[in-house]
């Protein structure tokens, strides 16, 4: 295995044993085992609980659904696993970012009651060739799913692998991923998971730019920069009006090209299916996305359009 979770000086095999050595409550799991077993207890209660999953390398964005999951939650868990089978870029995957020690202090400093920490064997016991497929429809076809081939089936399988083991009441995801969110309820329909999904708003740096693991690759110049992304969304927001979209689409496109920008897609599309607008009534809900090369970061990005 390429990382190394092994921040602690002794080889454990739970880092339950560690809760009365550490000044806070935060119990830390590495075993698919371990934590069904101590999961039992906390659900025999039917007290709710929020589920946060990450991959690490957490920021205000993570904390935020954190806190959404405290409030509403009598027990929260978080995971931070980077999944191997949802990166169709090697690179991308190598250089994402790990910051583990920072994070465990980031949940525990903000009330994180759980965290399961499992390593590739304990997420994909039978290998990371994927067995199982997702019926994801047209959805894993278009915007992200077309620039990133595999990506949503990689996605679904670990959220699937997760829900089974922790079964929480609650899922707290963040709307930055807007389609990664309609692919997650989806698979809580198809999969039959009794979960209520809560979509998070997407935090942002002052600067507008939405807060994003793979911003820790960006310099501050870079970081400044890629704040156009945001931009450019809120002057389609601004300029929008019922009719055709093809003209606005086609300027902000190229308006990000001339900055620089790498653009996959930038769309206007239905809030609710992601079908793209192209003609719109000025009634239905629309959502605007980009993906972005910064250098060779890529970015993403939406806002909402509604009522
Ligand atoms: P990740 O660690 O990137 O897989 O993200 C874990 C969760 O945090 C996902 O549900 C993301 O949508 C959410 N998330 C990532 N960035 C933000 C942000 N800027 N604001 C709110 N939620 C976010």
């Amino acid at each position: 295995m390429r990382r190394s979770y092994n921040i602690f000086p002794v080889k454990i095999r739970s880092y339950h044993c560690l809760r009365l050595a550490l000044i806070n409550t935060m119990i830390i799991l590495k075993y698919a085992a371990d934590l069904k077993s101590y999961l039992i207890k906390v659900r025999s209660t039917n007290a709710s609980l929020g589920f946060v999953p990450t991959m690490g390398a957490l920021h205000k964005g993570h904390v935020s659904l954190l806190k959404k999951s405290k409030a509403a939650c009598e027990t929260t868990i978080s995971s931070i696993f980077i999944n191997p089978t949802q990166f169709n870029n090697a690179d991308d995957f190598k250089k994402y970012p790990v910051t583990l020690e920072q994070d465990i202090f980031i949940l525990e400093k903000n009330g994180c009651d759980i965290l399961f920490l499992p390593d590739v064997n304990e997420m994909y016991p039978e290998g990371t060739v994927l067995k199982k497929h997702f019926d994801l429809g047209y959805l894993k076809t278009i915007l992200e799913g077309k620039f990133r081939p595999g990506h949503f089936q990689g996605v679904c399988q670990v959220v699937n692998r997760l829900l089974e083991l922790v079964t929480p009441t609650h899922l707290f995801v963040g709307q930055k991923d807007y389609q990664q969110c309609m692919i997650i309820k989806r698979l809580i329909e198809i999969q039959n998971f009794n979960t209520e999904l809560i979509i998070c708003p997407t935090l942002r740096e002052e600067s507008g730019l939405a807060m994003s693991s793979r911003n820790m690759r960006l310099n501050e110049q870079e970081k400044e920069y890629a704040s156009e992304i945001y931009r450019t969304l809120l002057s389609i927001q601004q300029k929008i009006k019922p009719g055709s979209l093809h003209c606005l689409k086609k300027e902000a496109t190229e308006h990000l090209i001339k900055k620089n920008f790498k653009p996959d897609y930038l769309e206007i599309a239905d809030a609710k299916n992601l079908n793209p607008v192209v003609e719109w009534d000025g009634i239905t809900d629309l959502v605007i996305l980009a993906a972005a090369f910064v250098s060779d970061i890529r970015l993403i990005d939406n806002i909402l359009i509604q009522d």
